[in-house]
């Protein structure tokens, strides 16, 4: 992912509206890239803001830490998104080797 398109993305993820790769991608690249995490952080904090005025909570805590928070929580989620698909291709396999076992069972027998 370049730049361009992880700037692009700053806005949906703070929304939660990217899928798990895409999360998964943008993820890696603000890991690495100073520029678009501090993008990140700024759409952040506006959004943070912005709920909290709606909610009428302290604007005073700690957005770098609740950023910080939130990217672990997301991260957590991408990695058990990524176990399940695992899970779900070694459940294919076996079910396909059962189905080939059973097919060869039959036609060998
Ligand atoms: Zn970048």
């Amino acid at each position: 992912m370049n730049c361009a398109e992880a700037e692009r993305m700053v806005s949906r993820y703070v929304r939660k509206d990217l899928s798990f790769r895409e999360t998964q991608d943008f993820l890696e690249h603000i890991s690495e890239c100073s520029s678009c995490r501090e993008e990140l952080e700024t759409s952040f904090f506006v959004h943070q803001a912005i709920l909290r005025l709606d909610k009428d909570e302290d604007a005073s805590m700690d957005l770098k830490t609740l950023l910080d928070e939130d990217i672990r929580k997301t991260t957590q989620r991408v990695i058990l998104w990524r176990f399940r698909c695992a899970m779900l291709i070694l459940l294919g396999l076996v079910v396909g080797m059962a189905v080939a076992g059973g097919a060869f069972w039959v036609l060998f027998q």
